[in-house]
């Protein structure tokens, strides 16, 4: 009470507390997808020099963690898998560290071995043929995060065997929008939302709110659930909606559950709000693999973490809330 009668008065002295901010917004392409950065500060030159470095960062992510460039530097460890331990930047390792938290935590559910899955079922996608059962059979043989080998003192990360390859597009858009924000931060900006696709963080509210206004995604026919308000958290959102293949009237979804090799069927959507993007992005995955009843409790694990689900039950749409997770408001008019 009193603390806020002083900061009161102190405002009503100097004016106002804060420069006026004014908001900005960037676009640009990384990762596959467009990372947009809507950012609060006093004026447009402090504006684009923290936009632009933010941006240097998601690329440098990028350069270390992407699957579809051969000279990033997991591609170049997992070209060593079967090999001795290798050591690799602190990023790469603490996605890793985080990656293999998440998989000894679902029991598999998440699991970024499932690279050689993946490149088999992006080709079906392409085809709109199902993979090959004795490709398949041979790539699940590659699948398992018991395979990583994790050395926190030399650095080091061993892949056991020859051919394993790591898929981060589960967690590593969740982990750039969090480096992205501190970057901003760096330069004195605390009022921002990075989103890269259905991965979303953000630090302080906007001025004068209660936080981000954030839009869910909908699944057809769904009734929009309103909008999260939200600041110094993550939101994503994963499912089916955009990427999916179907094949002979079955609809596969671009999650693969790592202990089948299958891609998921049935349409779903699973939005996840927790501190961290890097733990929003990667249990939206555990949830989809393992559904609500066996996934809720796990997310709800994770400090400040809630889950929402939608999925569908013969004609409707049934919609799952974990305890957690933030109040959603009705749509302004
Ligand atoms: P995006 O944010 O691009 O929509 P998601 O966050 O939905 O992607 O993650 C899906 C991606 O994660 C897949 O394209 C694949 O690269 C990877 N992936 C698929 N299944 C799993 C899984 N069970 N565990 C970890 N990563 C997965
Ligand atoms: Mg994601």
């Amino acid at each position: 009470m009193l603390s806020h009668f002083i900061s009161v008065l102190a405002a009503a002295l100097l004016g106002s507390g804060e420069p006026t901010l004014k908001r900005y917004e960037f676009t640009e392409p990384h990762m596959g997808t467009r990372f947009r950065i809507v950012l609060y500060a006093p004026d447009q030159d402090t504006a684009r020099k923290a936009a632009a470095d933010a941006f240097a960062r998601i690329a440098s992510l990028n350069a270390i963690m992407s699957d579809y460039d051969n000279t990033s530097e997991l591609m170049r460890l997992c070209a060593q898998a079967g090999g001795p331990p290798v050591p690799v930047s602190a990023e790469l390792f603490f996605v890793l560290s985080k990656a293999q938290e998440v998989s000894r935590q679902s029991g598999g559910a998440f699991d970024v071995t499932v690279g050689p899955v993946v490149k088999l079922w992006r080709l079906a996608r392409k085809r709109h043929k199902l993979p090959d059962p004795d490709k398949l059979a041979a790539a699940r043989a590659l699948v398992g995060w018991q395979n990583v080998r994790l050395d926190q003192a030399k650095r080091t990360v061993q892949l056991l065997k020859t051919g394993m390859q790591l898929d981060l597009g589960g967690i590593a858009k969740g982990y750039a929008a969090d480096e992205a924000l501190a970057v901003l931060q760096k330069h004195g900006i605390d009022r921002a939302l990075v989103a890269a696709g259905g991965d979303i963080a953000v630090s302080g509210p906007p001025p004068e709110t209660d936080g981000w206004k954030i839009a869910i995604a909908t699944l057809p026919g769904e009734k929009d659930p309103g909008r999260l308000i939200l600041h110094h958290a993550a939101v994503s959102t994963s499912g089916d909606a955009e990427q999916f293949v179907e094949i002979d009237g079955k609809r596969y979804s671009h999650i693969i559950d790592p202990r089948t090799g299958i891609g998921l069927l049935g349409r779903m959507s699973v939005t996840v709000v927790a501190r961290r993007g890097i733990d929003a992005d990667s249990l939206t995955k555990v949830v989809a693999v393992l559904g609500p009843e066996k996934g809720i409790p796990l997310v709800e694990s994770c400090q400040g973490a809630g889950v929402r689900m939608v999925r569908q039950k013969g004609e409707e749409w049934e919609t799952i809330i974990s305890k957690n997770f933030p109040k959603l408001h009705p749509v302004e008019k």
